[in-house]
């Protein structure tokens, strides 16, 4: 495995191209790709910047030119469903672009000429991230972020949910915006700006990933606020942990089959 993660924020990357064993960095199409390996798993790491287009971009690079086998999304979303609260992750089981709507040629959110709306993520990688995130709230959660900041946050009892993500081309701020996605979209549990980029792009290429998102705002009329706040000081600990739990579980599945 050759594993691409990308972040879409700075704050996210960080904590990882600092645990990087034997980094070095290349620079293609205005972005930074560090190339290394983490916790025994070859790993090149990439801030896509935000946005769909970005994000495509940045996958296609991680496969043509750095040859990754595997690419895991890791970020921030607004939450797609009042049962989903500031704090709890969210792991991708498909992805669609809430603003692509080419009908009446096509049908609303299906994706031209892929018959496709929703793209599926890599099975085996959301159970390992599922578990990886677990493990993360159970053990890791109250040390990496310290009693001051869990209470600000109201992080007593983060869960993790498996499911639908949306992305589009928007920042999701107004409550009358995410009901009609959620109305449109059955079963939408976060929206995000990048994932279904990603998704496509794998599709595309023929290439297994993840997407695992952090809820950080409500994606209401607070949500720029709480998403500033968010970042600083929760976001970047959630990324790391579940990361490192993630390649931790598979080079230790990748030891066992290869009877080491
Ligand atoms: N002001 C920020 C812009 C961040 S855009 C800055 O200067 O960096 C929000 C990012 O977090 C995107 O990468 C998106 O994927 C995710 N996100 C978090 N909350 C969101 C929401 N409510 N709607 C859409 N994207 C959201």
């Amino acid at each position: 495995m050759r594993l691409g993660i990308i972040s879409a924020l700075h704050e996210e990357q960080q904590g990882l191209v600092e645990a990087m064993q034997r980094p070095y960095k290349l620079i293609h199409g205005m972005r930074e790709y560090w190339a290394g390996q983490l916790w025994e798993i070859d790993a090149v790491c990439v801030l896509s910047r935000i946005g769909k287009v970005a994000a495509a971009m940045t996958a296609t690079t991680l496969v043509e030119k750095f040859g990754v086998t595997h690419i895991l999304f890791t970020g921030v979303a607004g939450a797609g469903d009042a049962s989903i609260a500031v704090g709890d992750i969210v792991i991708a089981e498909s992805l669609v672009q809430h603003d692509m709507d080419a009908s009446p040629l096509f049908p609303r959110h299906q994706v031209p000429l892929t018959g496709l709306s929703h793209f599926a993520s890599d099975r085996q990688m959301a159970s390992n991230l599922a578990h990886a995130a677990q493990r993360f709230l159970e053990r890791d959660l109250v040390n990496a972020i310290d009693a001051q900041e869990r209470a600000v946050f109201a992080l007593q009892a983060p869960r993790v949910h498996r499911g639908l993500v949306a992305s589009g081309d928007q920042f999701v701020s107004h409550r009358d915006r995410i009901q009609a996605l959620g109305g449109a979209l059955p079963g939408l549990l976060a929206v995000e700006m990048e994932g279904a980029a990603v998704a496509q792009v794998c599709f595309e290429l023929g290439i297994p990933f993840g997407v695992i998102r952090t809820i950080s705002d409500n994606a209401n009329e607070n949500a720029a606020t709480d998403f500033m706040r968010f970042v600083k000081s929760v976001a970047a600990q959630y990324a790391f942990y579940i990361v490192r739990r993630f390649c931790q579980q598979v080079s230790q599945a990748n030891k066992v089959s290869a009877g080491t």
